[in-house]
């Protein structure tokens, strides 16, 4: 793989040899070479990450935490070192860091705690969990539906009330109605990060800092960030966050969350059941400390494996550089769509930093006929609502199409996407 080298930012002739990572982008796609601009959906995996797994699979496998057998206690000790490995990359400890099978499941995992601990589970040290009639969850209308839904349920179980910051009319968090609605009956705010719509990065360090002022705990959907940004979750001062390894070179099936220790100390679980206990009758039980606490049943043992050289492989490249190089891309792409008549790029007034991933819409045109043509010249973009229905609803629009880059993208493709979007009103108009 490529080791990362002593400049500044990601030269053109390291991209194209890091290309030779990934088998899959010299695919041919309609008779084209693939142009894939779908890595905000899911990223591509390195030779690294596919042999890392298979490594495990062909030499070690074997389920983690029992068994007195040779291969099951070198795959325990694989196990918690791909732990170690991903709490590094974002500044957690090692026991801060879930195992779970997506940021929507571990999203979920804190939602369930708070109504857990509600119902009396957990006992006096829960606390900070419990919600009822006159508490208040606040999340955003710029939410993911994994960073909502999960919300709304809540809320729903526990009688609290969801307050949701607004947006502006060019899709930017309304700051000054966010500090009035973070107030003292607020336990928790939900915020994600990076949009997955418009590929700005939150201002949330103000938002932490306005819910601790109130007690309250902060979740960050760091999906769109983990990926592209340098993270620290302790210089952020976030309780939790979540992020899938599958947006991040790794493989699907497999995302954690970090949670501050001495709050999974005192969390409920979500999941209940095997390797999860120390002692168990038929009408109790006690539990593991985290984060065994919140693993329950089998582990994803190859999944966490190849997270692991995930991470390995984008520390070796270097996260600044790979913001740069990325945020480059995201300008690029914004100002090639600003430049074609007809095209509306949303959030494109916003004035804030971006990473490699912008949406638009094309007045007249769907989305779906837009990624249809798109694809016939082997691009490939995400269509539809994309998991952020209340954000398109707030823009005036149904639908729309999104580019989104990484480490592996390149200004031609880019280029050729642009020209892909002008040919796309051509055919169209
Ligand atoms: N949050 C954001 C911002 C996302 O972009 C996504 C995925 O698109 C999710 C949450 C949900 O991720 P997953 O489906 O991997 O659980």
């Amino acid at each position: 793989m490529s080791a990362s080298l002593d400049v500044t930012s990601l030269a053109d002739a390291e991209i194209h040899r890091l290309r030779e990572d990934f088998p899959i982008l010299q695919t041919q796609v309609n008779g084209h070479p693939l142009v894939y601009l779908d890595s905000g959906a899911t990223s591509q995996r390195p030779l690294a990450v596919l042999d890392a797994e298979r490594e495990f699979l062909t030499t070690l496998n074997s389920a983690v935490h029992r068994g007195a057998h040779t291969l099951a206690a070198e795959a325990t000790e694989i196990f918690e070192d791909a732990r170690a490995t991903v709490a590094r990359f974002v500044g957690a400890d090692d026991d801060e860091i879930v195992w779970t099978s997506n940021a929507t499941e571990a999203i979920n995992l804190v939602a369930y705690a708070f109504s857990n601990a509600s119902v009396g589970r957990g006992g006096a040290a829960t606390e900070k969990f419990r919600l009822g009639e006159g508490d208040e969850i606040v999340t955003t209308e710029m939410e993911h539906h994994a960073n909502l839904i999960p919300w709304q349920e809540l809320a729903a179980r526990t009688g609290a009330t969801l307050r949701v910051i607004p947006l502006d009319d060019d899709g930017a968090l309304r700051l000054d109605d966010a500090a009035a609605l973070i107030g003292p009956h607020t336990k928790v705010v939900a915020v994600t990060h990076v949009s997955n719509v418009l590929g700005i990065i939150n201002p949330v360090e103000q938002l932490i800092a306005a819910a601790h002022e109130v007690g309250a705990l902060v979740l960050l959907d760091a999906c769109q960030s983990a990926p592209h940004l340098p993270l620290d979750v302790k210089a952020l001062d976030v309780d939790f966050a979540v992020f899938s390894g599958h947006k991040m070179l790794g493989p699907t099936g497999i995302g954690a969350l970090y949670g501050r220790r001495e709050l999974l100390e005192v969390m409920p679980p979500f999941l209940t059941g095997g390797s999860m206990i120390t002692t168990v009758t038929t009408t109790e039980a006690e539990y593991l400390p985290p984060p065994q606490r919140f693993e329950a049943g089998t582990q994803r043992v190859s999944q966490a494996v190849a997270l692991a050289a995930a991470v390995d492989y984008l520390s070796a490249v270097g996260m600044p550089r790979i913001a740069d190089h990325e945020a480059a891309l995201g300008q690029r792409l914004v100002d090639g769509l600003f430049g074609i008549d007809g095209v509306r790029v949303l959030g494109a007034g916003i004035d804030l930093p971006r990473v490699g991933l912008a949406s638009f819409d094309i007045p007249g045109i769907h989305s779906h006929d837009v990624g249809q043509f798109l694809d016939d010249q082997g691009i490939a973009v995400r269509v539809g609502h994309h998991c952020a229905q209340p954000l398109h609803r707030r823009l005036g629009v149904t639908s729309s199409t999104r580019a989104s880059t990484y480490l592996y993208s390149t200004e031609d493709e880019v280029d050729a996407f642009i020209e892909g979007v002008a040919a796309t009103i051509e055919f169209f108009g």
